[in-house]
């Protein structure tokens, strides 16, 4: 059978890549190619070089001052040319971006079956700026096989109608990356870890902080540099934030909290840096999706700046603590937690509502079920 995966921003990478991986292993059954929009492109090929993956085709999307709708047409118009040059059975796209809806549709016009990893999430919140949950709502809309990170997710598949045979509980291939980053960094010396370690403070508490949400653009962001500034003007601590290479959030970044004492404004990393530095953080102030994936199962506290999550299993976990982007609810959680932590030491992987590790067996599993 002929699979395509296609992919084009940093976060499918990472959670794309073990099952790429896996497929390796399964050469006898299937023919894999790899697509990538380019929809972030420097973050991609950082996880692309990491991982060893070489695109097959390369869509080169990436255009300054794009917006969404000519960035969907781009994904559709590109897609369609692949799909006709190399004709598979089976799509594979990946959570809630452009690319992965955009190209669910172009290979849903093909009568190519999608495959959609880490399906189900909601929020079910719609209204503007949320493209991500209408993204993942149209997806489900096309897919043919649904491989949900938790029952959670499934039901709410089943909610919306989807046939249970088609809905596949296999965890969250996050976990395979997260796992796999370790053993590597444990085995091989990075240049870049070995830089920031020279930057890295041996007293003070480390805050990792990232940002990059739509919904967080604009005045949000502006409140959340505002919070960040007071929280390391009257703190002892020090908070790392490599910057997302947007403009709305790098320009505004700098312009607030670019030379604040305590605060590290530094370039996005590279994927076995920011595990590394996930795991020595204190706790984490984020907005980011696998970001909280990541560090709950390190057994990080997580600030999350939203007013909603698509993921409550770790909001009830107690891990991830909905702070919103109002400077008051930012700053009051941070004094808790640099209160009642000292600097934290290198952890091991806990358990995770996403699973073991082994996501991408699992799919492959009941992929090679649905082509007998
Ligand atoms: N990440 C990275 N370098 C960075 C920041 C994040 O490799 O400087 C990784 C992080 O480990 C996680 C993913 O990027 O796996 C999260 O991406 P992002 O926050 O951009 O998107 P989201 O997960 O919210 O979709």
């Amino acid at each position: 059978k002929k699979i395509l995966i296609a992919f084009g921003t940093r976060p499918e990478a990472i959670k794309m890549a073990p099952l790429i991986n896996e497929f390796k292993h399964h050469k006898n059954k299937y023919e894999v190619k790899i697509c990538v929009t380019g929809q972030h492109r420097e973050l991609l090929d950082q996880v692309l070089d990491f991982f060893e993956i070489v695109p097959d085709y390369d869509l080169k999307l990436m255009k300054s001052k794009q917006d969404l709708s000519q960035l969907t047409a781009a994904v559709i118009e590109g897609m369609k040319v692949v799909l006709d040059s190399f004709n598979p059975d089976f799509l594979f796209v990946h959570g809630d971006t452009t690319t992965s809806t955009f190209a669910a549709l172009a290979g849903f016009y093909a009568g190519v079956k999608v495959c959609h990893v880490e399906a189900g999430l909601r929020t079910y919140n719609l209204s503007f700026p949320f493209p991500e949950e209408g993204n993942r709502q149209l997806t489900s809309r096309l897919a043919y096989l649904h491989f949900t990170p938790t029952a959670i997710a499934s039901t709410n598949l089943l909610k919306e109608g989807i046939d249970p045979k088609h809905i596949c509980l296999t965890g969250n291939t996050i976990i395979d990356a997260l796992l796999f980053a370790i053993e590597k960094i444990e085995k091989n010396k990075y240049l870049q870890i070995e830089d920031l370690k020279q930057l890295i403070s041996q007293e003070r508490p480390v805050v990792l902080v990232t940002c990059h949400r739509r919904e967080n653009f604009g005045q949000n962001f502006e409140q959340i540099c505002s919070a960040l500034k007071h929280i390391a003007e009257t703190n002892d601590v020090q908070l790392i934030y490599p910057l997302h290479l947007n403009p709305n959030i790098h320009d505004t970044a700098h312009k607030i909290i670019g030379n604040v004492k305590n605060i590290n404004l530094i370039e996005p990393l590279a994927y076995p840096t920011f595990i590394w530095l996930m795991k020595i953080a204190s706790f984490i102030i984020t907005d980011s999706g696998g970001i909280q994936e990541e560090g709950t199962a390190l057994g990080k506290p997580i600030l999350l700046m939203r007013t909603c999550t698509e993921r409550p299993e770790l909001a009830d976990s107690g891990l991830v603590k909905l702070v919103g982007s109002d400077p008051k609810g930012i700053i009051d959680e941070a004094t808790i937690l640099l209160r009642s932590q000292k600097r934290s030491q290198s952890v091991a992987i806990q358990s995770s509502p996403y699973g073991k590790g082994d996501s991408a067996k699992q799919i492959l599993n009941v992929l090679d079920t649905h082509i007998l």
